[in-house]
């Protein structure tokens, strides 16, 4: 390395400690500040709308059992407070699959960068077509159709499926179980998912039904597609509707117990 080289180096070198400096310096304000900003983001997105279904024992379920037990530990009456112990399925009521879900080794649930967690919400309506097909999907051309209108999905994003199923949830036609065991409600065709893997740098899909893939599906292919890859997806979305096509952001509260394979989550988004 030549002299000048040296000196160039040694002065990039410092002035990127300096600027790390200054960055951790302004972190720690912003940190301080932190409440106050808050506002100042909705503000800047209009309303918060709360994307989460209230959940407990009655909340359907992928496998039918009850997926919340509350058992009361401590009573107020006896004991001045109350406390409940919690048993919980990961995958019940409004709730995140980790890669961790359907992979062997991937990210769990507590691993998930904060930075895929705070998101743009692209809004897939399929509406019509699950209204005269409780199995239909969100294919190719449903992403295709949006990208016309919207333009390119951004990166990071998380793409959720509007099916209308979050109305159902408290009918039977939510799991859509026939007499044969089968399930009936809308996710997401493999062939949509590959679409969004190979062509977008999405961080998420989400969908306001029990699983990303549709109900009939056997093969769990968009599970064993996306997860893999390191993506995660969000079931049971609730207040979709309520979102314009794109420019919401959303801001998922993702649980973090170490090794989780998914959990509960407290989904908001700002539009
Ligand atoms: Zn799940």
């Amino acid at each position: 390395m030549c002299d000048v080289c040296v000196m160039n180096a040694v002065k990039d070198r410092m002035l990127s400690r300096r600027d790390l400096l200054r960055g951790g310096a302004a972190a720690g304000v912003a940190g301080a500040a932190g409440l106050a900003a808050v506002p100042a983001v909705a503000d800047a997105h209009g309303s918060v709308f709360d994307m989460t279904h209230t959940y407990g024992p009655d909340f359907p379920t992928f496998f039918g059992e009850p997926g919340i037990a509350l058992e009361q530990a401590f009573n107020f009456e006896e004991n001045g407070f109350n406390l409940f112990n919690l048993t919980i399925n990961e995958h019940t009521g409004t709730h995140i699959d980790a890669p961790l879900h359907f992979s062997e080794d991937g990210k769990s649930v507590d691993e998930i960068e904060v930075g895929n967690l705070v998101v743009p919400l692209c809004v897939i309506d399929i509406r019509e077509k699950a209204d005269a097909d409780p199995d239909a999907q969100v294919t190719p051309d449903d992403l295709a159709a949006w990208i016309e209108v919207n333009g390119d999905i951004p990166d990071r994003s998380c793409v959720a499926m509007l099916s209308g199923w979050g109305d159902k949830v408290a009918e039977p036609a939510y799991r859509g179980a026939d007499d044969a065991g089968g399930l009936h409600f809308p996710g997401f065709h493999p062939e949509a998912t590959a679409m969004l893997l190979e062509q977008t740098s999405a961080a998420a899909m989400a969908v306001d039904t029990l699983s990303l893939d549709h109900g009939p599906s056997q093969d769990f292919a968009t599970h064993y597609a996306w997860l893999p890859a390191g993506r995660y997806g969000i079931e049971n979305l609730a207040g979709l509707e309520q979102m314009p096509p794109a420019g919401a952001t959303l801001i998922v509260g993702a649980p973090k117990h170490a090794g989780g394979t998914g959990g509960p989550a407290r989904i908001l988004a700002m539009a």
